[in-house]
């Protein structure tokens, strides 16, 4: 599945991003545009906008309906829109939603801080900006929201007897 957030939910989509996916920020504010760009590339659109309606069948709208940032991700999760898949966690960069290419750690060298060339072993970059990810670059905040995520979906998995 993916993604075109609208501009109300900027956290989110970093987030998304990071669980690795594909999402597209549309920053604009007109909504004609936004479907537009949804249907070229077949984009679900996430919006808190109450007035946005599909107007085709092909039209795909998730309505975010929690207004803290920091819960939108834990809204979409446990609405089954979105699931944790670890092997695609972190692949992608968060500024320009592509794929990050693995490099040797030769390549980070004098890029990154020496500390952290020194205790990390595996660094991707990004084809487009260049910028340079590591495990723990950004990901300590993230690792503890999704352990929280996974518990609290695990929670609200019904019993089957
Ligand atoms: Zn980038």
């Amino acid at each position: 599945m993916k993604f075109i957030a609208d501009r109300m939910l900027g956290k989110l989509v970093k987030e998304l991003r990071m669980l690795g996916y594909d999402t597209v920020y549309y920053r604009g504010e007109n909504t004609y545009q936004l479907i537009k760009l949804a249907r070229e590339e077949g984009r679900v659109i996430l919006t808190r906008n109450t007035k946005l309606l599909p107007k085709r069948p092909e039209d795909r709208i998730i309505r975010v309906t929690e207004d803290k940032p920091s819960l939108q991700l834990s809204e979409l999760v446990q609405k089954r829109y979105v699931s944790l898949k670890e092997e695609t966690f972190f692949s992608r960069c968060l500024l320009c939603n592509i794929l990050l290419d693995t490099i040797p750690r030769e390549e980070a060298e004098g890029i990154v801080p020496d500390f952290i060339l020194y205790q990390q072993k595996h660094f991707s970059r990004c084809p487009q900006c260049s910028r340079i990810y590591w495990q723990g670059s950004h990901q300590d905040n993230m690792q503890k929201k999704i352990e929280k995520l996974r518990i609290s979906t695990k929670s609200q998995v019904p019993n089957h007897k």
